[in-house]
């Protein structure tokens, strides 16, 4: 059976891939198995999320898809499908990174960990079911309007 693990890499990580492949005698599937020893070696974790089955956010929560708002200081995700601010419960989370800043360093001298968190949403009413996550490795600034995903619309 085969299973989907998202992994993220920092830049130095994927430097120490890219000199390693150059260099040569590296088959592929030696790379990927470097690639999973780096992300172990950087604490990332697989936590037993969605029972350790594949998961990532469908079409129908990217490109500016899924929404949410606060009610109190608490967040919300309103299902992409039903619109008109119908909630989504939020099943389970997983920690797929937490470790020590590697990644933008430059660019958010404040940041104090990274981090990635995925959250298995679920639609009471449309049973859509999806996943998104919230990361603070991915844009460091900016404006999303200007990102390639809304930009290609
Ligand atoms: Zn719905």
């Amino acid at each position: 059976m085969m299973k989907r693990v998202d992994i993220t890499l920092s830049e130095d990580q994927i430097k120490k891939l890219k000199s390693l492949s150059q260099k040569g005698g590296m088959s592929f599937s030696k790379l990927i198995r470097r690639a999973i020893e780096e992300y172990h070696k950087a604490g990332y974790r697989t936590k037993e999320f969605n029972k350790g089955e594949p998961f990532h956010g469908s079409e129908d929560v990217m490109d500016g898809k899924l929404t949410g708002l606060t009610d109190t200081d608490y967040f919300y995700f309103f299902c992409p499908k039903c619109g008109d601010t119908q909630i989504l419960q939020v099943l389970d989370f997983g920690i797929l990174k937490d470790g020590p800043v590697e990644r933008y360093k430059k660019e958010r001298p404040k940041a104090k960990r990274d981090f990635t968190i995925a959250f298995e949403l679920y639609c009471p009413e449309c049973k859509l079911h999806d996943f998104v996550k919230v990361s603070n490795i991915g844009w460091a600034g900016g404006k999303l309007k200007d990102g390639w995903a809304l930009k290609a619309k």
